[in-house]
C-alpha cells in the first residue's frame, strides 16, 4: 500500500461519518475520495450555486451560513468531523440555500458531487448515515435560533467555542474577534465583553488571532444549556456499525 492511498485511509477513518460505515460499504467508497487541505475563509459553497463536492471533514470545522441582502452572512451551523458538507445531494437537491464556510486550516476528504450522488442512490448504509446526521444537523440549526434569540452573547460565544472543539478536536482555533462577531451576529464589541469576562475567569485564552480552551469543564458552565442539548441529538442519532 503506498504512503499516500495509507495517508488517505487513516484520514477517512479520522471522519466519524465515514468510519460508523460497514467496512465494505467504507473501502468502496474510498477509491472515490481524496484527502484535501482546507484554508480559513475558503467557500466550500456558495447558496444557489451546483455543489461540486462533498466533503467530510477531519479535523477542522466548517460554518454554515445564511445570507441576507444588505446584511453580513450569519451563522446557523457547524459541521465538522462528525459530519459532511453537500448534504442537500443526498435529498436529490443540487444546490444549497446556505454558504459554506471553512473556519481554520485543516483536511478533508473530497468526492466528486456526481460521484456521490451514484453511491447514495447504491448504498443504505450510506443514506442511513448521512439521513442521521441530517437530522442532528436540522436539530443544531433549530437549537440555534432559539439560542440567539433567548441567551446572551457570552453564554453564546462559549457554546460556540465547545462546539468548534468538538468539531475540529481541538483547543485551540484561529478566530479572531471580528470573524466570531459575524458568526453570532452580534457586534465585535459585543464578543470583546464576551470573551474579556470568560479569560478573566481563566476559562478561555486570546491573542493574535487565536483563541485556546484552558479549562472545558468550567466553560461548559459558563454556556447555555443549549450545548448539552445539542450535543444529545447527536448523542442520540446512532451510527450505523459494520
Ligand atoms: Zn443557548
Amino acid at each position: 500500500m503506498s504512503r499516500r492511498q495509507c495517508n488517505r485511509d487513516e484520514a477517512s477513518i479520522a471522519n466519524s461519518l465515514l468510519a460508523s460505515l460497514p467496512r465494505a460499504e467504507y473501502r468502496r467508497l474510498l477509491a472515490g475520495l481524496d484527502l484535501v487541505t482546507l484554508k480559513f475563509g475558503e467557500v466550500l459553497h456558495e447558496p444557489g450555486a451546483p455543489i461540486r463536492y462533498v466533503y467530510f471533514p477531519i479535523d477542522r470545522v466548517i460554518a454554515l451560513l445564511t445570507t441576507v441582502p444588505g446584511h453580513q452572512a450569519l451563522k446557523i451551523g457547524l459541521i465538522g468531523h462528525e459530519g459532511m458538507v453537500g448534504s442537500p445531494l443526498a435529498l436529490g437537491v443540487r444546490s444549497s440555500p446556505r454558504r459554506a464556510l471553512v473556519q481554520g486550516t485543516g483536511t478533508a476528504m473530497r468526492m466528486k458531487s456526481s460521484l456521490f450522488r451514484k453511491e447514495i442512490r447504491g448504498s443504505k448504509p450510506l443514506q442511513q448515515a448521512v439521513y442521521r446526521f441530517k437530522h442532528a444537523l436540522i436539530g443544531q440549526i433549530a437549537q440555534s435560533a432559539a439560542c440567539k434569540q433567548f441567551h446572551s452573547v457570552k453564554a453564546r460565544l462559549a457554546r460556540y467555542l465547545l462546539m468548534t472543539g468538538d468539531r475540529a478536536r481541538s483547543k485551540e482555533f484561529r478566530l479572531t474577534h471580528e470573524f466570531l462577531a459575524r458568526m453570532l451576529g452580534v457586534r465585535r464589541a459585543g464578543v470583546t465583553i464576551a470573551a474579556g469576562a470568560l479569560e478573566k475567569r481563566k476559562l478561555i485564552k486570546c491573542g493574535r488571532g487565536r483563541i485556546t480552551i484552558l479549562d472545558r469543564q468550567r466553560l461548559g458552565a459558563a454556556s447555555c444549556e443549549c450545548y448539552q442539548i445539542i450535543k444529545r441529538i447527536y448523542d442520540d442519532s446512532p451510527r450505523a456499525k459494520g
